[in-house]
């Protein structure tokens, strides 16, 4: 044992040394006459006994006691010695982490080895107790599979940095990781190669991080950063790059290369929140955001993407009451022939009443609705009232013999969704209006997605006798082969077609191009966004069928196009009907 006398007195330090003499135990007695002497000793090496004088030239034995590193307690039995006889200073020592208070009256060799005999299995006895704690820290801290900490111990730590950072007024970095399309390798080489592949990941990026950083594992593939030491808010760019980076070369298991990739979320303390439950709100978000936007990147939470959030999350909320708080509206365009400007057809536009946000187009929800799945029973909703509507016009002009269509659109999640038929079907029946007097519209995304279900489906479609239209042609895939393997009717050319084409040449020769093999191919062609007479003269020259923009008219509401409706007719009443084009 090595043993070490913290004592300024060289009587008393003698006086130990004669009393400790001949123990074979003690290899080396080093002495220290104040307390500084003896941090510098014990800091140099460590020692199995301190002999600790409580009076001190330079500090109390007690205080010395107070300042020792966490450390020396793990290798060291401290024992005070002091000349009086102070109970509360005896406790006030133990409790400090010596393991016993000797008087120096007392120092004699059986009453000082019997106390450093003693306060040496103390001592073991509280190390395993210590070290026992110390194991079950690291099981409650650690995730079990990678090594690294665990969420338990990430949102500790997250709370006592934040508030340390509020203290100091300093930033600090969340940024959350989720693996990309871990699935997949879960699901095709195995939970056992997908494990191995987290604990490798883990590593990578562990060996990124700089001292102070906290990487932990929050369960599945989703890793987290704490980052206490950057001076700029910007500079956790630095470490969200150097996270990608890790991941750049393939993770090599079983001799086979994976490539891995990560989305990063970024969200600062105090910019984006000031509690951990809102920086990991904002982080999450910023990382959907990273995947969003391709995935393989990072993204900084920032207040137009929290806003953007915000009214995601009121519109899903919203939506799934909008049709019970009937605020859902459909809107109606006219849809005019080309020939003589009379309306052939309506396509009826969803648009939404939001208590809040007033009157919304499409774009502002519709995403969300395909996202949620509240697209089906808005859809059966939009299917029901656009049959009904014309059902109630076709009474109201007695129009029974006139072929005014209503066209509707469908998404791909509709298309594809299992009711659709059911849907269409229970639409046409209670409103009472013929197959024939309804358009479906759709677009290319449902035949490239889930080609063998549309194809049957819009195989009955047709055979019930309902017009399919094909939506937004001239955009996206635009593939003739669908038009040869789906039994579509029409061909719509989309508004961006339009653009430009008194000025573009291209562009107006494409349009041409466009309408000349939606007639060769026998459909019926409907141009959209005609906005201008130019723009509607050039597709009646050009010979398409059905005519639907601005020029005409915007989308309105029932009661507009009811005006509409008596307007035409009384004119027709009023006039021969002007003569056709000769074809
Ligand atoms: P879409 O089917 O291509 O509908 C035509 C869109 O073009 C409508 O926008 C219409 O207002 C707009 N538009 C018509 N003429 C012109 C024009 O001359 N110039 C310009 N710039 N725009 C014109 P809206 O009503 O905002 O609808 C957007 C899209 O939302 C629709 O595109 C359709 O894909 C979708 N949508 C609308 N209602 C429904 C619905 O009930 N169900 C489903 N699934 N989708 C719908
Ligand atoms: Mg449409
Ligand atoms: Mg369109």
């Amino acid at each position: 044992m090595r043993l070490l006398i913290i004592d300024d007195d060289e009587l008393d330090r003698m006086a130990i040394r004669r009393a400790l003499r001949g123990e074979s135990s003690l290899e080396e007695i080093i002495e220290a006459e104040n307390a500084a002497q003896a941090i510098e000793l014990l800091s140099r090496q460590a020692y199995d006994i301190v002999l600790l004088d409580n009076s001190l030239p330079d500090i109390t034995g007690f205080d010395l006691l107070s300042q020792l590193p966490e450390h020396i307690f793990h290798d060291t039995s401290i024992i005070m010695v002091s000349g009086d006889e102070d109970i509360n200073l005896a406790t006030q020592c133990l409790e400090a982490g010596a393991e016993d208070f000797l008087l120096k009256s007392e120092v004699t060799n059986r009453r000082l080895m019997l106390a450093i005999t003693l306060a040496c299995q103390r001592h073991a006895m509280k190390e395993e107790i210590r070290l026992t704690h110390e194991q079950l820290r690291k099981l409650a801290e650690q995730d079990s599979l990678t090594g690294v900490s665990n969420r338990y111990f990430f949102d500790e730590n997250l709370r006592l940095s934040i508030a340390r950072a509020k203290r100091n007024n300093t930033n600090m970095a969340v940024l959350l990781l989720d693996l990309d399309n871990f699935k997949n390798i879960n699901d095709t080489l195995g939970h056992d190669v997908g494990d191995r592949l987290l604990r490798a990941v883990s590593k990578r990026l562990e060996a990124t991080l700089r001292t102070g950083d906290l990487l932990a594992r929050l369960g599945g593939d989703e890793f987290a950063v704490l980052s206490t030491n950057i001076n700029k808010p910007g500079q956790s760019h630095l470490i969200a790059e150097r996270l990608l980076k890790s991941l750049d070369e393939p993770i090599i298991i079983d001799g086979k290369q994976l490539p891995v990739t990560t989305s990063i979320g970024v969200a600062i303390y105090p910019d984006c929140a000031e509690n951990s439950e809102g920086l990991l709100r904002c982080a999450d978000i910023a990382m959907y955001r990273a995947k969003k936007e391709g995935r393989n990147r990072y993204f900084f939470h920032s207040e137009d993407l929290q806003s953007e959030i915000m009214y995601r999350t009121q519109i899903e909320w919203d939506l799934a009451q909008a049709i019970k708080n009937k605020e859902l509206e459909l809107f109606y365009q006219p849809q005019y022939c080309a020939d003589d400007h009379h309306i052939v057809g309506v396509e009826a536009l969803l648009r939404w009443n939001h208590p809040k946000f007033g009157l919304l187009s499409p774009d502002r929800f519709l995403d969300i609705a395909e996202e949620t799945g509240a697209i089906i029973p808005i859809g059966q909703w939009v299917f029901m009232t656009a049959c009904n509507q014309l059902k109630a016009w076709q009474t109201q002009f007695s129009l029974a013999d006139q072929p005014l269509r209503i066209a509707v659109n469908v998404s791909d999640t509709q298309l594809c969704d299992s009711h659709i038929m059911e849907i269409v079907k229970q639409a046409l029946q209670e409103s009472g209006i013929s197959p024939h007097q309804l358009e479906i519209e759709l677009t290319e995304a449902a035949m490239i997605q889930n080609p063998d279900t549309t194809a049957s489906t819009l195989l009955q479609f047709h055979d019930l006798g309902i017009n399919l239209s094909l939506d937004d042609f001239g955009t996206g895939f635009s593939s003739f082969v669908h038009l040869l393997q789906f039994p579509i009717d029409s061909l719509k050319i989309d508004k961006g077609c339009m653009l430009d084409i008194k000025t573009d040449t291209k562009k107006a020769r494409f349009v041409r191009s466009l309408i000349k093999m939606g007639k060769e191919m026998e459909m019926s062609v409907v141009v959209e966004g005609t906005e201008t007479e130019e723009q509607t003269n050039y597709c009646r020259d050009w010979r398409a069928d059905i005519l639907q923009g601005y020029y005409f008219s915007r989308p309105v509401s029932a009661s507009d196009f009811e005006s509409l409706l008596r307007k035409q007719l009384q004119k027709e009443n009023e006039t021969p009907s002007p003569k056709k084009r000769d074809d």
